[in-house]
């Protein structure tokens, strides 16, 4: 891993070219959104988007890249599965971390991933969301406050059909009466995935300041942390 976490935030981008009210929202992309705080930060960061050749995810790309931000939602079946496959190899090799953005949960590579459903109830009326830190000492936690809101945002809702969290770091309520498991860590094979579920894109909330610690705080905790590779098979002789 470089000294600076070399992120790449990877935007479906279909939303802001055809929906008005997006693009007012987002008039860089939600990509832009994510990737100008995250350089502010001091962090190494690059966008790629769906309509690029291989979606802007190149071998040379993922090679140098540390995490990978995924916001999906319209065109999740227009993601090549070569490119899914070649993500989630090196995620479970431990070379890229993966932070997946709201209605991520239902993209190849975090299905993929995670081998379930990744169901989940919603309905999108612009309600409040209350955003509870339900494990303090989590990095991804580091410098929020117990809890967070944002007046306007989706509601996911349980049951969530994911595999039960390695950590669960957020659990959020909704005013119409939902709750959601809104920030979960996984580790898969030498990799770690974070989704945290807010970022519907009609809602300005990737401007938000806690939202950007969150995702900040969730690239450090992703990035990969170790230099040499495990080994495996069969090993001559015995150990020492
Ligand atoms: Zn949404």
């Amino acid at each position: 891993m470089s000294e600076k976490i070399r992120v790449t935030v990877w935007n479906e981008y279909r939303h802001e070219k055809t929906h008005e009210e997006v693009a007012k929202c987002y008039p860089n992309g939600i990509h832009g959104a994510i990737a100008e705080y995250l350089s502010e930060q001091g962090l190494d960061v690059k966008t790629a988007t769906l309509d690029e050749p291989e979606h802007g995810l190149t071998d040379e790309v993922l090679d140098n890249t540390d995490v990978l931000i995924w916001w999906g939602h319209m065109a999740h079946a227009d993601v090549d599965d070569a490119t899914v496959a070649k993500v989630k190899e090196r995620v479970l090799d431990g070379k890229l971390g993966l932070v997946v953005l709201h209605s991520g949960h239902f993209s190849k590579i975090f299905k993929s991933l995670m081998g379930t459903t990744c169901n989940l109830k919603w309905h999108e009326i612009g309600e409040k969301e209350r955003i509870w830190v339900v494990e303090k000492s989590h990095p991804i936690a580091e410098g929020l406050p117990d809890y967070f809101e944002l007046e306007h945002e989706e509601m996911y809702g349980e049951h969530f059909g994911i595999p039960a969290p390695d950590e669960l770091v957020f659990l959020s309520w909704f005013e119409s009466g939902y709750v959601f498991r809104s920030g979960c860590c996984f580790y898969r094979g030498n990799g770690r995935i974070f989704y945290f579920q807010p970022g519907h894109e009609t809602y300005p909330n990737f401007y938000d300041a806690n939202v950007r610690k969150v995702i900040y705080n969730a690239v450090r905790w992703a990035a990969p942390k170790f230099h040499a590779p495990p080994q495996y098979g069969h090993f001559e002789g015995s150990l020492e």
